[in-house]
């Protein structure tokens, strides 16, 4: 007689029950080594496939270099050293060897960035975790380099950590990698310090570097107008000579978006990261709150300006802004406004009228208004209040937020980008062919 029989109760709820203390505890241990699973025979099959490949990269290097395979110290699972694999010289099919990591269990497909030894032993005791599973050959580090986004400072580690336990979460972030490089991640291609669209020209930077020189312009008197363009922005830009015009006397026009870097690939260049305001905003606001940089909200629907004004303060407490404003005010009240702005002694005015408008305006004020820097941040406040909701962060991840724009509003959106992105590239590929 089996343990179930005895229990009293209905005999469905004793089978049940049997079968939830047998059956369950089996299928905790297979669905926990499915993601050892997949990795071993994914990349098995994967090295029987190229083993010709293999071969004859291996003879080559043999050939040329002497030996075979260059090895990278890394800091693995539990801390453990292995050595990464590559194949010697510079050829096709370099990182090939990585399969065998995969198969001896020094790394995995998904997992967290790998860290060179120096690194892994310089790693904060809180960064440790990330040491509790093998590295990634793709990571979430990898992913969002590849579409441009850059981590939140808290972000790292919790987000590096975020893996290993589950074989969907690893799938989805599979499943993203291919989306975002799909859609451009071409790192072979050479990185000019600006690339020209239609006239204007684009800094090719980084996120850390742009908010640099922001705060150092910020911290000297100055007239500086930082703009960033996505697709639609350009659109309007390639028939509107008064918006180009502005673009092309801004002390810096910024690239925001995956739209942006497939234009780039388009043109056979590699751009650095995605600088855009939305995502720049946050960490201006961190920076100026640590310099102590008085900063001004002007734009966005009555009461919108203020309550991003709140949320930025919890954010970061010693941040001092200095004023608000709503977007809508008449021509009358415009002299007033700026008036206020100048009064108010902010260093850096954040403009939020959508492009080209506030783009237009700044111009037009040029001389009139006080801050050093000023900047248009499209709908910024509008995500920081929350009265629109950001995209999920899978979707930033695989470089389509704005489709989640498109599905939130797609009586205003549809032009944008059903229309307004293979414009876009189609205009961007007329360029290439031009400047050939
Ligand atoms: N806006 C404003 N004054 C205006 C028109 C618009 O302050 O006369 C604001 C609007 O409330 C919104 C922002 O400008 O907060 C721009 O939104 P949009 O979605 O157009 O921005 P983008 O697409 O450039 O991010």
């Amino acid at each position: 007689m089996s343990d179930a029989d005895q229990i009293p109760g209905p005999l469905g709820k004793a089978r049940h029950s049997a079968w939830r203390r047998n059956v369950a505890p089996v299928l905790r241990v297979i669905y926990a080594g499915l993601p050892r699973f997949i990795d071993v025979s994914l990349s098995a099959a994967l090295i029987l496939l190229l083993s010709p490949v293999f071969a004859a990269r291996a003879v080559q290097a043999k050939l040329s270099c002497g030996y075979l395979f260059e090895r990278e110290a890394m800091l693995g699972r539990h801390r453990e050293s292995f050595d990464r694999l590559r194949f010697a010289g510079p050829a096709f099919g370099r990182e090939l060897p990585v399969l065998m990591n995969i198969f001896r269990g020094d790394m995995s497909w998904v997992g967290p960035r790998p860290r060179a030894v120096d690194e892994g032993e310089r790693a904060a005791d809180a960064e440790g975790i990330v040491f509790l599973q093998r590295p990634g050959l793709i990571s979430v580090f990898h992913l969002r380099k590849n579409v441009g986004i850059a981590y939140e400072p808290e972000e790292v580690v919790e987000r590096d950590q975020f893996f290993g336990d589950g074989i969907r979460r690893n799938l989805g972030v599979m499943a993203r990698f291919a989306v975002s490089s799909a859609l451009g991640g071409d790192s072979a291609l050479p990185v000019p310090p600006t690339i020209d669209f239609f006239g204007v020209p684009v800094v090719n930077t980084t996120m850390d570097e742009a908010l640099d020189w922001l705060l150092a312009r910020a911290a000297t008197p100055s007239r500086t107008l930082a703009a960033f363009v996505n697709p639609d922005c350009l659109n309007i830009a390639y028939r509107n000579d008064d918006y180009r015009a502005v673009l092309q006397q801004a002390e810096r026009v910024l690239p925001d978006g995956i739209g942006l870097r497939i234009g780039c690939n388009l043109l056979g260049v590699a751009m650095q990261a995605n600088v855009n305001g939305t995502d720049l905003f946050p960490r201006i606001c961190g920076h100026a709150a640590e310099a102590g940089v008085p900063i001004y909200f002007l734009g966005a629907k009555p009461g919108i300006a203020e309550l991003a004004a709140q949320k930025m303060q919890e954010r970061f407490p010693t941040l001092r802004v200095v004023g608000t404003h709503h977007g809508y005010f008449t021509p009358d009240e415009e002299a007033d406004v700026i008036r206020r702005i100048n009064a108010s002694g902010a260093r850096i005015v954040f403009v939020a009228f959508g492009a080209p408008r506030q783009e237009l305006w700044l111009a037009r004020h040029h001389s009139s208004l006080a801050p050093s820097v000023r900047l248009g941040v499209g709908a910024a406040f509008d995500f920081y209040s929350g009265q629109i909701r950001r995209a999920p962060q899978w979707m930033r991840e695989a470089g389509i937020e704005w489709a989640y724009r498109l599905y939130l509003e797609p009586g205003r959106m549809w032009r944008r980008y059903v229309v307004g992105n293979p414009l876009f590239l189609y205009r961007v590929w007329l360029q290439s062919r031009e400047s050939r």
